[in-house]
């Protein structure tokens, strides 16, 4: 698994960062969290094959986090991939897609799916699910969880003392079955060890709610809205963006382990004072900045 951000500012791009985006590569699976003005220039620039995004999941559709969806699928559709791309977002994003694109010229030469999503589990395969909750934003707003799902590793020592050779019976064990071998029962319990699947958060952009507790719950990571410090927080309740400090209480409160703070005000030339204030609420925190690599 690996994390790149591709946009890391609030609002409009600046000289060194661009609007938002965050892509998130886990196995077959290529994941775009928002994709703000420019996306698909940054990932060449990453080195991030446009054909590797399988699915875009977007925050809420004001201009910072959506700009770059033209351009993008545009590109995507020239590739004439076999598969379609899966876009999800708040309600309304049916309606909102349909206005962005009604004026382009563009030969759908591949499928696009739009989901809108609002609370709870919109996606599961074998390896992961992903879930939403709205966030409270002057427009429909929903807050993304990559939840990895946990795995058995065969105890390879257990298994060969034991002689159980390469085939399905291992493949139950991993899959959490107990099995009979020679006359005897092999727990999967002592013959497999549990690997905790992993839980990235995408929160941006929200006033603090209920929600922003509940979705962060144990999050390995959580990526946030830190448009502001809190010398700002009357900006930050205007204009319904979270500050450093708000963030990082939230991350405090729900047991997140690595805060990652983003979508910063153009005002800050570096990301010193917004470390600062989180710091005084929660330690393990980084401000992203664009091209930053993350492999939890
Ligand atoms: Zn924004
Ligand atoms: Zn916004």
């Amino acid at each position: 698994m690996q994390i790149t951000f591709l946009g890391t500012s609030c609002m409009m791009p600046t000289k060194d960062r661009n609007p938002s985006a965050v892509f998130l590569q886990f196995k077959s699976d290529g994941i775009l969290f928002d994709c703000g003005e420019g996306t698909q220039r940054q990932m060449k620039i990453a080195g991030i094959p446009l054909s590797k995004v399988t699915k875009i999941c977007v925050s809420h559709w004001h201009g910072d986090h959506i700009l770059g969806l033209p351009g993008l699928l545009l590109t995507i559709a020239s590739l004439e991939l076999s598969r379609s791309v899966e876009i999800y977002g708040p309600i309304g994003s049916k309606h909102a897609f349909q206005a962005l694109f009604g004026g382009i010229e563009f030969e759908m030469k591949f499928n696009i799916k739009i989901t809108e999503v609002h609370e709870g589990r919109f996606f599961e395969d074998e390896d992961f699910a992903l879930e939403s909750l709205p966030m409270k934003h002057p427009v429909p707003c929903v807050a993304f969880a990559f939840i990895e799902k946990d795995r058995r590793r065969i105890k390879v020592d257990y298994v060969k003392k034991l002689g159980i050779p390469d085939g399905p019976l291992l493949g139950k064990l991993q899959h959490g079955e107990d099995v009979e071998f020679k006359g005897k029962k092999v727990l999967a319990d002592d013959s497999t060890a549990l690997i905790k699947g992993r839980k990235i958060v995408f929160m941006t952009d929200t006033l603090v709610n209920e929600n922003c507790y509940k979705i962060a719950a144990n999050a390995d990571i959580l990526i946030i809205d830190s448009t502001y410090s809190s010398k700002l927080k009357d900006k930050a309740v205007e204009h319904g963006h979270l500050t450093a400090l708000e963030a990082a209480q939230i991350a405090s409160k729900s047991g997140v382990k690595k805060l990652v703070l983003t979508h910063f005000s153009a005002r800050y030339k570096n990301t010193l004072e917004l470390e600062e204030d989180a710091r005084t609420a929660f330690d393990n925190v980084v401000s992203a900045y664009d091209f930053m690599r993350i492999t939890p």
